[in-house]
């Protein structure tokens, strides 16, 4: 009997999944609550064909000495900045994320920070519950509108523009900087304007961004952009928490320089800068931009499929690299 590839997962990805997995591999999985210590891992890929990992696990030279056999990586993300990709291609082992199953989950996410930090919501939630509001009041909690306000998206893709969809629904004009400007047709279906990243962060009430963590997006929103920003406006991040230099960003609400944060990643996870754990002019998110039960269960579907593609000699759906020549 041929036996089955060799595949770890760190993080058991529901029943229904893990049996379509184990059809094909023999899987073994981390089960506990925690994420798998570093040295765990290392250990366990040593005789893996395969991993199915989460972006808390960073894929390196490090990782790939230890797992000589490994012929896939399979990141249950639409992100990989914790992949180095490079090192990866020089040993011939693919990679695959999950793209577009978590796009329309993720703006809902950006856009309920959107609201919840404009609204006061969170803040609001605690008075309510602290036994302390006596009745409706005139003048508390007042916030700042949404509709009718200028959206700003940095990154026009798969999650930029349905961010920008759901701002037609709140009459929202929406401005949008990329590299790459998007085509007619889907500018004037999300009725988006490309203008400069300078454009962006001038105009708009809200600042959301949709770049991936690479080196040229790394500190993007510097202490410099955040000063390009209006007083009143708030900057939204559910991408990765390197895009924003996390201390520029606590002084400027320190300083009023802009209005406001809603977070969902953050520079050193799971550390939140004291900075910004102290202020309630900031809605604060455990990075759970694409955390539900639909979604998380497709990404774990899409990131198996992938697996069961490579180990039944097809090319991967979501490969983003090639095998060596
Ligand atoms: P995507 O479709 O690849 O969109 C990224 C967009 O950013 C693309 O339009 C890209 O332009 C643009 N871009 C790349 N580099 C840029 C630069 N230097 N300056 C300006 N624009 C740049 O990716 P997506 O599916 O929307 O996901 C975006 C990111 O969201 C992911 O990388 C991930 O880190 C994050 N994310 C977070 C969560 C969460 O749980 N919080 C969930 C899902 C995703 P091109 O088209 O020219 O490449």
């Amino acid at each position: 009997m041929v036996s089955k590839p060799k595949a770890f997962v760190t993080k058991p990805l529901f029943p229904s999944v893990c049996a379509l997995l184990e059809q094909h591999v023999d899987a073994e999985y981390w089960t506990e609550p925690d994420r798998i210590p570093r040295a765990e891992l290392l250990c366990r890929i040593a005789d893996k064909d395969a991993l199915l990992c989460l972006p808390t696990d960073k894929i390196d030279d490090e990782l790939l000495d230890a797992g000589p056999k490994l012929h896939l990586v399979a990141t249950v993300s639409v992100g990989y900045d914790h992949v180095n990709l490079d090192a990866c291609t020089k040993r011939g082992v693919i990679v695959t994320n999950t793209p577009g199953v978590l796009t329309d989950t993720t703006a809902d996410l950006a856009f309920a920070l959107l609201m919840a930090v404009a609204r006061r919501l969170v803040e609001g939630d605690a008075w309510t519950r602290s036994g302390t509001w006596n009745g409706l009041a005139f003048d508390t909690f007042l916030g700042a509108d949404v509709w009718g306000k200028t959206l700003g998206i940095i990154g026009f893709g798969r999650i930029g523009q349905e961010m920008a969809r759901r701002a037609i629904g709140f009459k929202m004009r929406v401005l949008y900087s990329s590299r790459n400007r998007a085509p007619d047709a889907v500018e004037s279906e999300l009725r988006a304007e490309f203008a400069t990243m300078d454009t962006v962060l001038r105009e708009s009430d809200f600042v959301s961004l949709h770049v991936p963590l690479l080196p040229a997006t790394r500190h993007l929103i510097s202490a410099e952009n955040l000063a390009k920003m209006k007083p009143a406006a708030f900057l939204i991040n559910t991408t990765r928490g390197p895009v924003v230099d996390e201390a520029a960003l606590v002084h400027a609400l320190e300083t009023a320089t802009i209005a406001g944060a809603g977070l969902d990643v953050y520079e050193q996870e799971p550390k939140v800068h004291p900075g910004l754990l102290a202020r309630k002019d900031v809605v604060l998110a455990p990075h759970i931009g694409s955390a539900t039960v639909e979604t998380r269960t497709a990404m774990a579907r899409v990131a198996v499929e992938n697996a069961v593609a490579f180990f039944a000699g097809k090319k991967p759906p979501n490969a983003l690299n090639a095998p060596k020549a």
